[in-house]
């Protein structure tokens, strides 16, 4: 692939395999380089000053964010809300609303594939205000069950939050037939984890119709540490922000504090405009390649890392077809614990996770406590699953030979 020249690290180790993007993706020179010019040429702590180099922070920092939220498909870049990641973004929103909105006996709707951060966030806000937390669960290729969905929505339900891609199977979830199903029975928000999305696919926010898409800026070539949740205005300005301080305010009174309008409302205390930066010079990246292009890249590695695996013999995949996942590719090796795998694998240069993948609940309907992970993206090519396929061959009769 000619992209993996672009990113220093792999550059430098040509015989690294990385497989782990759906943990975090690598980092492409521009992105590095962007951060390094904001803080050689344009760096002070944006809002706080009226001096011209502060100016020039500032903008650049709401620059990124109009950046990222156009990436996204957002018109309105004031509704993106920048946080550390999908996680925050989801606390923040799974506290908010739930305090503002869920009383007790309503009900909460999350999916069985979904990752802890857009599970245990949602379960905990049921539990706070008293309301049912309710699990959509899958079919066996590892789909949401749209039935039950179906049957589950009531007009007590005042979430349904689901992953756009699952981290831990790769499903790419049917977005649009979901908010269909979810705007006909109920007025309920719509929450997206879009963690495994964004990096992926084409969000096209406002045309996916949900009420709030959560991401993380690692995942999609940018630092760590930033991220956001993107969400209606309407909704943004009708919950309470989750945090106080510095930035966040338009009066503070002794007694009572009104709040700065959207971003700022939820951005409280300096933020990581650094991080921002980073992250629009990685999405202006992604849109250069095409998204089209990183979405049908990633199709074809993963069918073709599937079928190899599956000729082996030893080797079980869970989740859809091909055509209905992202880069992800989960599995065990018959008789072989995922972690030894992973340990094989790294000693000839691939990298791969194993584990339950933040996603227990659903490791518990698979019947396993862990899988392996491979994970692709743009850097990624037909070398990286020969070592792949290599080094799980190797495994297999390394533990075939033990148990002989
Ligand atoms: N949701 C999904 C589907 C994920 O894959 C991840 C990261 N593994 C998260 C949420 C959490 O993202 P972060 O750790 O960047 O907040």
């Amino acid at each position: 692939m000619p992209y993996r020249s672009d990113f220093p690290l792999l550059a430098a180790n040509p015989g690294l395999h990385y497989l782990d993007s759906a943990a975090s993706a690598q980092k492409p020179k521009v992105v590095l380089d962007a951060i390094r010019d904001y803080y050689e040429t344009g760096y002070a702590n944006p809002h706080r000053g009226a001096y011209s180099l502060c100016v020039t922070a500032t903008e650049r920092y709401h620059l990124a964010r109009a950046r990222i939220a156009r990436f996204l498909g957002a018109a309105d870049s004031e509704a993106l809300i920048f946080t550390r990641g999908t996680t925050e973004a989801l606390n923040l929103l799974a506290s908010s609303y739930a305090r503002s909105y869920v009383r007790s006996g309503d009900e909460i709707v999350v999916t069985a594939m979904e990752h802890h951060s857009n599970f245990v966030t949602w379960q905990q806000a049921a539990i706070a205000a008293g309301a049912r937390f309710r699990i959509c669960e899958l079919t066996a290729d590892g789909r949401i069950d749209l039935e039950m969905l179906e049957s589950m929505l009531n007009p007590r339900t005042r979430v349904v939050a689901f992953g756009h891609v699952s981290n831990a199977l790769g499903t790419v979830n049917p977005v649009s037939e979901i908010v269909a199903m979810v705007r006909e029975r109920c007025d309920a928000i719509i929450v997206c984890d879009g963690a495994q999305g964004a990096p992926h696919i084409r969000v096209g926010f406002d045309a996916l119709g949900v009420d709030a898409y959560a991401f993380s800026g690692h995942k999609m070539g940018g630092p760590m540490g930033i991220g956001g949740l993107l969400a209606r205005r309407e909704l943004l300005e009708s919950i309470p922000p989750h945090q106080f301080g510095g930035d966040m305010i338009e009066f503070v009174h002794d007694e009572t504090t009104t709040w700065a309008p959207l971003p700022h409302k939820f951005e409280a205390g300096t933020p990581n405009s650094a991080g921002a930066v980073g992250l629009a010079a990685a999405v202006e990246y992604l849109d250069v390649v095409g998204m089209d292009r990183v979405q049908a890249h990633e199709q074809q590695l993963v069918a073709l890392a599937q079928q190899r695996l599956e000729e082996l013999g030893s080797v079980t995949v869970y989740g859809p077809p091909p055509a209905q996942r992202s880069g992800v590719l989960s599995f065990n090796v018959t008789d072989v614990h995922a972690h030894d795998l992973a340990t094989i694998l790294d000693s000839t240069g691939v990298c791969i996770r194993s584990g339950h993948h933040c996603a227990q609940p659903l490791m518990r309907r698979l019947g396993v406590a862990a899988t392996a992970r491979a994970s692709f993206y743009i850097y990624n090519d037909e070398s990286d699953v020969d070592a792949l396929v290599a080094g799980v061959a190797q495994a297999s009769s390394i533990f075939a030979g033990s148990a002989a």
